[in-house]
């Protein structure tokens, strides 16, 4: 499948950003870029990418200002660039609406991979009105709310339920503690991360081959989860 796409990348560092663009028009997509805050905000209204790539420091403000002021009138995937060092700057990126963050420094493989699940995942939730949900031997039927694995019922709790289609409704997303918690548990329990924790390890010893080494179901350290189909 080929999926060609407008992109804007957002980066003040002269060679990654060249390295991003020409990483990206090696596949055939169109590149904008801009090097400040101020000039990535323009040419994301006025190219209106599917995809931005952001780097979180720029020289006249945070990148992270720059995904919520897309959030307000984009649903373009948005993949951020961040230090390593900055774990809980990549956290607040990924909570504002950010879906992926690629560590520098980081190859053109690397980069591709991303880049191609954010697009995959774009054809998927603009053209599914699928109401069944399938990874592995598993089938969540979403309307029912059923769920099967080799054909025999398996039996989630609520949580798990909410839990596991939260996620796998959002494929190669991180989501990050706060988001699942809110979402799965409600406003009230943003910090109690070590739920999400007792619960995915239930949850997987349900939906997974080997819970111990999960396929679907993955731990971002210190971040979140991604699911993966
Ligand atoms: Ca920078």
């Amino acid at each position: 499948m080929e999926l060609r796409a407008r992109m804007l990348v957002v980066e003040d560092e002269p060679d990654i950003r060249r390295f991003v663009r020409m990483t990206l028009e090696s596949q055939g997509h169109e590149v904008f870029e801009a090097a400040t805050l101020e000039r990535g905000l323009i040419e994301a209204g006025s190219r209106r990418p599917d995809l931005a790539i952001f780097d979180l420091g720029l020289p006249d403000g945070d990148g992270i200002d720059l995904i919520r002021n897309l959030r307000t009138w984009s649903s373009a995937a948005v993949i951020v660039l961040s230090a390593r060092s900055g774990e809980a700057d990549k956290i607040d990126a990924l909570d504002a609406g950010a879906d992926d963050y690629l560590v520098k420094p980081f190859g053109a493989g690397e980069l591709l991979a991303r880049v191609r699940a954010q697009l995959r995942r774009q054809s998927l939730t603009s053209s599914s009105a699928d109401t069944v949900l399938r990874f592995g031997t598993v089938t969540v039927d979403l309307v029912r709310r059923v769920v099967e694995r080799n054909g025999a019922p398996l039996r989630l709790t609520p949580i798990e339920y909410r839990l596991l289609t939260h996620l796998a409704s959002q494929p190669d997303r991180v989501i990050v503690h706060r988001q699942l918690l809110k979402a799965v548990w409600g406003p009230g329990h943003a910090e109690d991360t070590h739920y999400v924790r007792v619960h995915m390890a239930n949850l997987r010893k349900k939906v997974e081959d080997d819970p111990a080494r999960p396929r679907h179901l993955l731990t971002e350290a210190g971040i979140g989860y991604r699911f993966r189909l």
